[in-house]
Order: C-alpha cells, then structure tokens, then sequence
C-alpha cells in the first residue's frame, strides 16, 4: 500500500504533467478552494483532535495557508524564472542561468499539533515547485488525518499527491522507499531515524523540529503588554505548539509581578474557570498527559496545577523559582506549564541560553540577538514570525534543517540548476585546452 503510493506518485511524476506553471497553479486554486469549501468540516476535525476552538482553527491553522497559497499563485512565474547569471570572459558570448527546476516525488510526514497545517503548509511549496508529494499525516490527530485522506483526492491529482496513512510501520515502509526529499516535522529522535533512512538512499531531508525555545523578560519592559502576550504564546494549543515560549528567564525580582500579570491575563482569555472556556484547549492524548503532568513534581505552582484526566485537561499553569537542573527544565515542556527561572542579569539569560542547544525560537529583547542564535527570533512578541511569509521558518542544530514559507519553500523544494548554453563560435579560443599538451599553451 504505501509502495504502491509511492510508484503512483513517481509513474505521475514522469508523465511531467506536475510541472507546466498552468498545471501548479490550477493544483494551487483547487487547494484554496478545498480550504474555503470545507472549513466548517476542518475545524470540526480539529476540535475532535485538540479542542481547537474555531477562533484559532482559522487563526492558526486556515489563514496563513490561504495567504502561502495567494503568494505563491502571485510569485510563481518569477520563482520559477531561469535566473541570469554572471559571465566571465570565457562566457561573453554564452547563456549562463541558473534555472530552479522539480527535485521529483517529496514525502511530507507531519506532526499532530496543528495537524493540517504542517501538512497543507510544505504541500504548497511542493505543488508550487512542480514535484509530486507523498502525504503522511500523524495518526496521533486522528480525525484530521482521515479528513486529509478523503479530501485531498476530491480536489487535486490524486496520483501525484497520495495520502497514506498509518502509524509507525506505515512511516517505516514509506522511509524505506526512495524518496527526491523526505520533509519531516516532528520531534528530533525520530527525527534522526527519518535521517537515517533517507540517508540510504542519500535523500536530502528538510527536518523541523522542536526543542525547549526561552523567553527572556527584561526587568524595565511594559510588564502587562509582555505578560498578555506570553500568555498567548504559551497557552494557545494548551501549550502544545512548537514555537510556544518553554520556559521564561526573567530577574527575581519581578517573578511576582510576572505571576500577577499572567494571573490576570488568563482570567481575561479564558474566564475563571479555564476548563469551561471554548477557547482553551486539550491534551492531545493520555500519554502526553501523563508526560506533563509528571514534570510538576516536586515544582512550586504559582498558578494553575489542577488536571483531570478523563478530559485531558491541564490548567494553564505557571511555575516559578525553577532549578535550572530539574527535569521540567531538561526536556521540551509541550504542554501549558510555563516555569520561571530566575537569572541575575541579561548578560546570564544569554549564557544561560548559549549553554543549551539552539532552540527554535527565541524570545527577548533587541540587544540579545547578535549574542545568541536560534532558528527564529522575536524581541516583544511571541509565534508571529511564523506567518511573515518573507522569513524562512526553520530551526538550527538541534531544532532542525532547513527552513520553508513563502519563497523558501519553493527554493528548498526545487533543484537549483546550473546552465551553461556555450557558443559554437570562437573555437579558436578553446584550442588552448585541447591535448597535444604543451607547456607554451599554458602561458598563452
Ligand atoms: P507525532 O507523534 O505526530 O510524530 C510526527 C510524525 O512522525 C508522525 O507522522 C508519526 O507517524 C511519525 N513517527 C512517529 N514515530 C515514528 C517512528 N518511530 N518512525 C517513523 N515515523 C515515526 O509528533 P511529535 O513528534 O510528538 O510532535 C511534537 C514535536 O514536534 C515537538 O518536539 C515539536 O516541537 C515538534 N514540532 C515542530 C514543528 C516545526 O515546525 N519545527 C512543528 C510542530 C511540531
């Protein structure tokens, strides 16, 4: 089943009909109008999944897509230009160009945290770049993963974009087939396996991954605008977003005025009773659940703390005077559990920060970035880089490989190929390179 996809996918590919700009943007427009058509059946899916209010179902997951998709309908005769390129003496009279063209079939493995988009999201830059994609969505968002699987085939060529899903041995059987690029969004060990199997077949890979991505506030910042904002960012998804602060540094002296700020903020956003609110969110499944409500051992819960199992609850919950060795602090939090660790002085946020792995984003002020690095960075907001199509969205070292969005996409997901049209002309010139070999050629 998943090599017969595959073979589909590779057959359609070499007819070449995935590559005419006509044919990728009618592919591009159905997709839009997928997105318009089913919104209503989308954000049902997700709220089975994640009880994803409708509010943030097209906030985060439908309006970023339609703009990417408006974009690339916009751009794609100018992405997809041969590029002149620069002559030399030896090249006066030839066509030099760099001229971006398909890689072939792309698997594209999501994750389940906003399981239609990190699957719709790298399919845009897939079409647009003229290549057939393999679609796997997570199984663990399960609702939304069938809904893809029933209407991707209703709205574009069904032999070039297959969705296969499936678990684990499904992924596995995909890996093992022979994939142009394998573009993987998820967490890093399987990251590494996803690596591992293309590196078989010497697959280059996309991975964006995740990790424990800091916030820094600043002692003499607006306290109640920066709190508003940290409450979104970490809360949104019930905390369960990839770019969502993981933890804050911040002076001890202002953890009580943070705590207060964010206190206020939540009663504002989801009322006093976060658990009845349509638009606070759940645990994906029992595991995760399980996972983080075992980090509060032992911590000081300053806000929140309750959960209830049955409804996969965790009240947004805040944590303060964390040891930078705890558990919590040792691995990606990934649930509504923000814990504020103490730092003397900016410039020990900044070791504090280059100690650990590069993270995915990263959040502070102005004059810390040229002295840290991450795959993004925001000073006095939170997520948005995200949706600014113009940024590349990736990570770097841990966090991941390559970026994509907007332009990017479409250049991580095409060859950039070298040509060189010579002159038939001026042979003369060449004879220097031609054997026999003589020493005198050499000066000349
Ligand atoms: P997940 O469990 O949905 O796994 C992701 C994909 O990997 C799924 O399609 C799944 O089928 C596949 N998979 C799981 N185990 C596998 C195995 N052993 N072999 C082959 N394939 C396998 O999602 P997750 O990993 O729990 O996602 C959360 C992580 O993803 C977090 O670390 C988060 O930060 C990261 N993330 C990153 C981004 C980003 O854009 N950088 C976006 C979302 C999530």
């Amino acid at each position: 089943m998943e090599k017969q996809a595959v073979e589909r996918a590779r057959t359609a590919f070499l007819t070449r009909r995935s590559r005419p700009l006509e044919f990728r943007a009618q592919q591009l427009k159905a997709l839009q109008r997928m997105i318009t058509e089913k919104e209503r059946d989308i954000a049902a899916a997700l709220k089975l999944d994640l009880n994803k209010s409708q509010f943030d179902s097209a906030l985060f997951e439908l309006v970023g897509l339609e703009s990417e998709i408006q974009l690339a309908l916009e751009k794609l005769l100018e992405w997809a230009a041969p590029r002149p390129a620069e002559k030399t003496l030896l090249t006066l009279l030839d066509e030099v160009y760099v001229q971006p063209e398909p890689l072939g079939v792309v698997l594209i493995i999501g994750a389940w945290n906003y399981p239609f988009a990190l699957v719709i999201q790298p399919l845009i830059g897939a079409i647009a770049a003229g290549n057939a994609a393999v679609i796997k969505p997570s199984e663990v968002s399960e609702h939304t993963a069938r809904l893809l699987e029933e209407l991707l085939p209703q709205y574009i060529d069904r032999d070039l974009y297959p969705v296969v899903n499936g678990g684990v041995p499904e992924t596995h059987e995909l890996l093992m087939q022979r994939f142009d690029h394998v573009f993987y969004t998820g967490n890093c060990a399987v990251g590494k396996l996803v690596m591992e199997a293309a590196a078989r077949h010497l697959t280059p890979v996309t991975l964006e991954l995740g990790g424990k991505s800091p916030c820094y506030i600043d002692k003499d910042c607006d306290l109640s605008i920066v709190c508003r904002r940290i409450t979104w960012g970490k809360f949104v998804n019930c905390g369960q977003t990839c770019i969502a602060p993981d933890y804050v540094l911040c002076d001890q002296s202002i953890q009580g005025r943070v705590v207060e700020g964010i206190r206020r903020t939540l009663l504002e956003f989801y009322g006093d009773d976060p658990k009845t609110s349509p638009d606070y969110g759940r645990m994906i499944n029992q595991r995760h659940f399980k996972r983080v409500t075992a980090l509060l051992e032992g911590e000081t819960v300053a806000l929140g703390g309750e959960s209830d199992e049955a409804d996969l609850f965790i009240a947004p919950t805040v944590l303060t005077d964390v040891p930078p060795h705890s558990r919590l602090m040792q691995e990606e939090i990934f649930g509504p559990v923000l814990p504020l660790v103490s730092v003397g002085s900016v410039d020990e946020a900044i070791r504090f920060i280059n100690l650990r792995e590069k993270p995915l984003a990263l959040y502070l002020i102005k004059r810390m970035i040229a002295e840290t690095s991450s795959g993004g960075v925001i000073a006095n907001d939170m997520l948005l880089h995200y949706s600014i199509s113009s940024l590349p969205f990736g990570g770097v070292g841990k966090s991941g490989i390559g970026s994509y969005h907007g332009k990017h996409s479409f250049e991580r997901l095409s060859h950039q190929r070298a040509c060189l049209i010579r002159s038939l002309t001026l042979e003369g010139m060449n004879k220097a390179r031609y054997p026999p070999q003589e020493a005198s050629k050499l000066r000349v």
